[in-house]
């Protein structure tokens, strides 16, 4: 008889982008003529820029010709896009990353989601509370978070960040070993200043913690003041991975490629206190379960990194980020407290006289046509807020803006 991991079971049954589409489609069939605008889904709408396409065409062609055909590429990505990556989005802030500690991969859900295999089931996680579900959910299926109450699990430490806090999280109250931060923040929208990520940096290298630093958004920071990866820390090599993708940065959303940074200096530890290097694993397993993004894509990733490819990417980010700045500003007119948006591509609102985030979801619905994301969504801490994302087309996002306007 073949078993099951019951932990599976303990998810739970229907995923927020399904429950939210669901009443999408159920308004959509009672009311076919109104036009509703999509701000809820963070997936991009711009297509691929010109030098991502031609790169990824010239590869097409070689993979047409005996001469320069590849099959099965390097375990841990193609030396040119490596040797891009740490010239472009390392040395340039002045970290030295080796080629080996660099892994290319299909993206960074895929890597947040996977880097659980590699340590042990009783671990002690933690989470800034909202947080992108990918990392609780991994740790569901893993046997790492208990029981859920129906808004908590038992097992997850949650650090709130609510603008009560300014959305800067405290130290955690109970023991951690593996603690999950996304800067800039999904869904928040929100950064953490250098001090206070050094803050954290610090706190897991007292106390042999190991920080999953999610950097997804990391091209949409407009402040030279904040850092765009956790190793401008100090010290930061001993205690953190770090995730990058090439989703929101470059509309890779489709395309699928993203890398890990995973030190040389980073060790995990045997029960009896013997280090373990969390590279040499995390390549055992990355070798063995994944046989590497295409040629293609890894091609077209490195073009990214051309001068062409900079400035598109640059136009592509402008754009999104216009996208936010006419959201903050026409939902602060609105008289409405909005969060985020300034240096990441998401909007997070407080609802208006505090109403539950279902409640605000279904009236911006129902009654101006928009779809957002729920922010309990994305955890306790998310109750009475909403997410807006500034992924949209101009002419919507504008639209979207004037509804609220003329409805709020
Ligand atoms: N990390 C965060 C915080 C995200 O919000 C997302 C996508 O929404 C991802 C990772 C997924 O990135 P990828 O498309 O590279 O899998």
């Amino acid at each position: 008889m073949a078993l099951v991991n019951e932990h599976f079971l303990k998810l739970q049954n229907s995923y927020l982008f399904a429950d939210i589409a669901k009443k999408v489609n159920s308004f959509k069939i009672t009311h076919p003529k109104d036009k509703i605008i999509r701000l809820g889904i963070g997936d991009v709408t711009q297509p691929l820029p010109e030098a991502v396409r031609a790169a990824m065409h010239k590869a097409v062609d070689d993979m047409g010709s005996r001469e320069t055909f590849r099959g099965y590429g390097p375990d841990q990505g193609y030396a040119f896009l490596i040797d891009a990556i740490i010239k472009n989005d390392y040395a340039a802030r002045g970290i030295t990353i080796d080629p080996s500690e660099v892994f290319i991969s299909d993206g960074a859900k895929c890597d947040t989601g996977n880097i659980g295999d590699i340590l042990r089931r009783d671990n002690n996680i933690g989470v800034t509370d909202p947080v992108y579900p990918v990392y609780i959910d991994s740790n569901v299926m893993a046997g790492r978070a208990g029981v859920y109450d129906g808004s908590k699990w038992s097992d997850v430490v949650y650090i709130p960040c609510t603008a009560e806090n300014h959305f800067v999280p405290d130290l955690p109250s109970r023991r951690v070993d593996i603690l999950y931060l996304c800067y800039p923040n999904n869904p928040t929208g929100t950064t953490l200043p250098k001090e206070e990520l050094r803050k954290w940096v610090n706190y897991a290298l007292e106390n042999d913690v190991i920080i999953m630093y999610d950097a997804a958004y990391e091209a949409y920071i407009q402040d030279p003041e904040i850092p765009h990866s956790i190793y401008e820390i100090k010290g930061a090599k001993k205690v953190a991975i770090e995730f990058r993708s090439f989703s929101k940065t470059a509309g890779f959303t489709g395309v699928r490629c993203g890398y890990s940074i995973v030190p040389k200096e980073l060790n995990g530890f045997t029960v009896d206190g013997k280090p373990i290097s969390l590279n040499a694993l995390w390549n055992r397993r990355f070798t063995t379960k994944f046989n590497g993004a295409s040629y293609i894509t890894q091609r077209g990733a490195e073009a990214v990194y051309s001068p062409e490819g900079k400035q598109q990417v640059k136009a592509l980010i402008d754009y999104y980020m216009t996208n936010a700045r006419i959201m903050r500003e026409g939902l602060l007119q609105c008289g409405l407290d909005v969060y985020g948006g300034e240096n990441a591509p998401y909007i997070w609102l407080k609802t208006p006289g505090n109403i539950p985030s279902w409640k605000f979801f279904e009236k911006l619905l129902y009654e101006v046509k928009i779809v957002g994301t729920p922010g309990v969504g994305f955890g306790p801490s998310g109750e009475g807020y909403l997410r807006l994302t500034a992924f949209g087309d101009r002419d919507e996002t504008q639209e979207a803006v004037e509804r609220l306007k003329n409805s709020l």
